[in-house]
């Protein structure tokens, strides 16, 4: 219960009173739950949905120059010459979009883009979908019924927890759902003993995407295997920066083709690292086309534009023939700023990848250290509840192979700077401050 209740912190249904010139009950939720960002926008540190003026690492906002290390771009390929002209070549000849979902919009590129998909991860089947978040949440909505207990890590990302609500409360065939203590197989291994349904489907990550650990992959494999679980593994964060070659979390721990693919479906993403927007679908051939035919967000939603398949479809060249060397520089980069931060005295939790939580524990340093580092050209967002739990608030820093060493110093420079002033170093209270 108290594994549940930290979970869906944020999903609780939070009571309003009506306001005083009633219009409508809905503009008085809204504005009873927009009193926080009020607040923050009054005090000018509301921190989100600020608009960039230009793509890429180094833009501007509002006329101001900055370097964005809040980016996903983790391979730094979104604004590849040769990716751009492939969109571009791809609108001459499609269109910017194809006004239909894929049932009747499929196109030869989607096609071409599913199989070299399949190959490259070494998967028997591929399903491409117009976001991660949807592909997931169709995943397991078509995968759970009521003889399915969905078993989740607790610090699940947010279309895991949605397509399992999704699940559970369909009439009279919902799943049942449980969580487990975050990456830790002995937990997991217990919830598998006492589940009620007969199937399990266990949901974990590759790399969590606020806290930047890895999944525990080879013991979490090895409880699922001895229970005869299914597994979903969301490698949104592993794919381009997990394993040699970039194939993720599987490839780095020598897993893969180890747990068989009739059992695992693995999710993924074009959001990150193939620079766009998209999803992934990768299981065995039976598996991922009863996905295709029954998950209502992929059936009932609109194509993945062409453009954007052609941008993926051009990154995955890049993948194929020089991932090596694209993922050793991204990884080179993480080591240094990890090794930079740590000597500077910053608390980073769990991290062991390129995406490093600046830990601030206090949801006013994370937002005092993101407004100072934007004035001085360096954006990186804060995280705050109900993103994480009060107390755990953090910059989410994340290093990419686009960033300079001169991004990186300066960025080092201005964090030890104002991570001082704010005592985010020195972990004491920040008290009132002008
Ligand atoms: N899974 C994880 C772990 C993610 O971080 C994200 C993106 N924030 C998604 C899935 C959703 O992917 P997309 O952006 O393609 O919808």
């Amino acid at each position: 219960r108290a594994l549940e209740t930290a979970a869906l912190e944020g999903y609780e249904d939070r009571p309003f009173s009506p306001g005083k010139n009633r219009m409508s009950w809905i503009k008085d939720k809204a504005h009873a739950e927009l009193a926080r960002i009020r607040e923050a926008k009054e005090k000018q540190v509301y921190p989100f949905f600020r608009p960039f003026e230009t793509g890429g690492l180094h833009t501007t906002i509002a006329g101001q120059p900055l370097v964005n290390f809040s980016s996903n771009d983790y391979l730094g390929l979104t604004t590849h010459p040769k990716v751009k002209e492939a969109a571009k070549a791809a609108v001459d000849r499609y269109a910017c979009g194809l006004s239909s979902s894929r049932v009747q919009a499929t196109t030869v590129a989607h096609v071409e883009l599913e199989e070299r998909l399949a190959n490259w991860f070494k998967f028997p089947k591929c399903l491409v979908t117009t976001t991660g978040y949807q592909a997931m949440v169709g995943t397991i909505m078509s995968l759970a019924d009521i003889d399915t207990t969905l078993v989740l890590d607790q610090l699940s990302h947010a279309c895991i927890l949605d397509g399992s609500f999704l699940a559970a409360g369909v009439p009279k065939s919902g799943a049942e759902i449980r969580f487990f203590n975050h990456n830790s197989a002995k937990s997991l291994d217990r919830v598998l003993r006492t589940k009620e349904r007969k199937n399990a489907l266990v949901c974990i990550e590759g790399v969590y995407s606020l806290d930047g650990d890895q999944a525990k992959i080879a013991e979490l494999i090895e409880v699922c295997a001895k229970h005869d679980a299914c597994l979903v593994l969301d490698d949104a964060h592993g794919t381009g920066t997990l394993g040699v070659h970039g194939r993720g979390i599987l490839e780095e721990h020598g897993l893969e083709g180890k747990f068989p693919s009739e059992k695992l479906v693995v999710v993924s993403t074009f959001s990150k690292t193939f620079g766009g927007i998209g999803g992934i679908i990768l299981g065995d051939e039976e598996v991922v086309d009863h996905i295709k035919h029954r998950a209502r967000s992929f059936l009932f939603s609109a194509t993945l534009p062409v453009p954007i398949v052609a941008a993926a479809s051009t990154i995955l060249d890049m993948l194929e023939e020089s991932g090596p060397q694209l993922v050793g520089e991204l990884r080179e980069k993480a080591g240094y700023m990890r090794k930079s931060l740590k000597e500077i005295g910053f608390d980073l939790g769990h991290s062991d990848t390129h995406i490093m939580p600046v830990m601030c524990r206090e949801e006013r340093k994370a937002l005092f250290m993101h407004v100072a580092l934007m004035e001085n050209g360096v954006m990186m967002v804060p995280i705050t509840y109900p993103g994480v739990k009060h107390g755990e608030e953090r910059l989410r820093l994340n290093v990419t192979r686009g960033h300079s060493r001169e991004d990186m110093d300066k960025c080092l420079d201005l964090l030890k700077t104002y991570g001082e002033a704010f005592f985010v170093l020195s972990g004491e209270e920040i008290g009132e401050l002008e």
